[in-house]
């Protein structure tokens, strides 16, 4: 295994930040991954667990190890009446997966076709569209102990997944490295259609017959056209959370802003849309140098060329600082800082 030093991150964020880690190596085994843990540059440095860096923004150069996690392997492991369950390796990248379940008709990613990232970094942030999260579908996964080589099975309530959140971003962050997850994936579908556009989608398409095939088809048919692609502009997907506000501060919102655009949950809150409060702040499409908010989509911010890291988290602290000063709610950022 090859360890560089001082290595260009610029390939290896879809934020596109030309920066730098101290060390940087790639693992593409177990056993390649407890040798490093061996190894002195393993133990003596900050270490940063990295799949497709499309959910970081680096406002620095990483002054530590930097580990890309190529474990590969997709297995059906086991099924009963209802459900087949496939292990798949942390660094399989997420939208092949969701295209292997199709194919062998292994139904509940659909709704998630054409997310950015690999596997291991799914149960991070619980990722989620379309009304369906990983959570869903996550029967267990299996991590090494960052100190101690150690190796663990999470159930999906140790994972403890909320809105975009999970145990590893909070508890016990930076303490585990995720190599594999299985999920769980139903023999008959439940197709889930309701959420955003899918079903006007699926009528243009004209499918007659719903399919997983359709609906994955749909949102891909459906992100494509809203979302910018990193490929061409440097992004990390929605910079912030919907925040969750209590549903009597949500009709008092109302009160003052009728367009105001909110969905009931189930824990009696609601959940404001980011998107639309930015924009109402005027904040879309705005551009200061090669930082900005996104023309279409102001949840997203960009980089549209050679933007720093720091440009673009000031840009998001004053957006931050503007949502608050009118409608009095804090947005939280969704990206992982470095
Ligand atoms: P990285 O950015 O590489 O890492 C993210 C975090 O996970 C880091 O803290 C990293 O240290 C940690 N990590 C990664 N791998 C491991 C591991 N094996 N073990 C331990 N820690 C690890 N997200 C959604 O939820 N829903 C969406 O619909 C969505 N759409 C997006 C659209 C676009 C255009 C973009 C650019 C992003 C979008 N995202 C979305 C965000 C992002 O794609 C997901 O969060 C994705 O899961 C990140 O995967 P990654 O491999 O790129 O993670
Ligand atoms: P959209 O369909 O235009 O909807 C805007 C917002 O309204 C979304 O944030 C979504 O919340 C919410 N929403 C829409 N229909 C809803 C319903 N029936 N019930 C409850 N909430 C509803 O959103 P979009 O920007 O095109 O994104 C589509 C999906 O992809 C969303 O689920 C979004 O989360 C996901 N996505 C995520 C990222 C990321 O980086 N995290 C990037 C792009 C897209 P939710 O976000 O809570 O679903």
């Amino acid at each position: 295994m090859s360890i560089y030093e001082n290595h260009s991150l610029l390939l290896h964020n879809t934020f596109h930040i030309d920066c730098a880690a101290k060390y940087f190596t790639e693992i593409n085994s177990i056993d390649a991954l407890l040798e490093l843990q061996q190894s002195d540059v393993f133990k003596s440095n900050e270490l940063l667990m990295l799949g497709g860096g499309s959910n970081i923004l680096f406002t620095k150069n990483f002054n530590g190890l930097v580990v890309k996690n190529s474990l590969l392997g997709k297995e059906l492991i086991k099924e009963d009446a209802d459900y087949n369950y496939v292990r798949i390796g942390a660094g399989e990248v997420w939208h092949d997966f969701v295209l292997w379940c199709i194919a062998n008709n292994y139904a509940g990613v659909e709704n998630l076709s054409l997310i950015p990232g690999r596997v291991g970094a799914s149960p991070m942030q619980n990722i989620g569209a379309y009304g369906v999260e990983i959570k869903d579908v996550f029967e267990s996964l299996e991590a090494l102990h960052v100190k101690d080589g150690s190796k663990k099975i999470f159930t999906n309530n140790e994972c403890e997944f909320g809105y975009r959140e999970s145990v590893f971003k909070r508890k016990l962050r930076n303490q585990y490295i995720i190599t594999s997850v299985v999920f769980k994936l139903k023999k008959k579908a439940n197709f889930n259609t309701s959420y955003g556009a899918i079903e006007k989608e699926l009528e243009v398409m004209g499918v007659k017959d719903i399919s997983i095939k359709a609906i994955s088809d749909a949102v891909i048919r459906i992100r494509s056209s809203k979302l910018p692609d990193p490929k061409v502009i440097g992004n990390a997907g929605s910079f912030f959370k919907n925040p969750e506000i209590p549903s009597a501060q949500c009709d008092a919102l109302k009160q003052l802003f009728p367009n105001l655009v909110s969905y009931p949950l189930e824990n009696g809150n609601a959940k404001l849309a980011a998107g639309w409060l930015i924009e109402q702040a005027e904040w879309k499409g705005k551009r200061f140098g090669d930082a900005g908010v996104h023309v279409n989509q102001a949840l997203v911010l960009v980089n549209y060329d050679k933007a720093q890291g720091n440009e673009i988290y000031d840009l998001s602290s004053k957006i931050v600082e503007s949502v608050k000063a009118k409608f009095g709610v804090e947005l939280e950022r969704e990206v992982n800082i470095y």
